[in-house]
């Protein structure tokens, strides 16, 4: 795995598992919807409904290198996600 030439921004290793859809990694559609999962997983998705088949398995710096705002929410809480709404991000707990 390629090293980060700047210190990797998620306090999580590089190689934690997240979740993401088909829509950002093949249609290049941007995050609307972030989530750091209770049991530490991360969700990167693009804001749609989704079935089980779209959803994409890669590590944290593959989903950084994808879409670096994801940066942007690198100290997200477990149990906490990021919306985007009406161009602006929403914080909330996750129920
Ligand atoms: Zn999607």
């Amino acid at each position: 795995m390629k090293l980060f030439k700047r210190k990797f921004p998620f306090p999580d290793a590089p190689n934690t598992m997240c979740f993401t859809c088909c829509h950002i990694l093949n249609d290049n559609e941007p995050i609307a919807y972030i989530s750091h999962d209770e049991d530490g997983c991360w969700q990167f998705l693009c804001g749609k409904n989704h079935t089980e088949d779209e959803a994409r398995i890669v590590s944290l710096a593959e989903m950084l290198e994808i879409d670096k705002s994801a940066a942007k929410f690198a100290d997200l809480k477990r149990g906490e996600c990021a919306e985007k709404r009406d161009g602006s991000w929403v914080l909330r707990k996750k129920a």
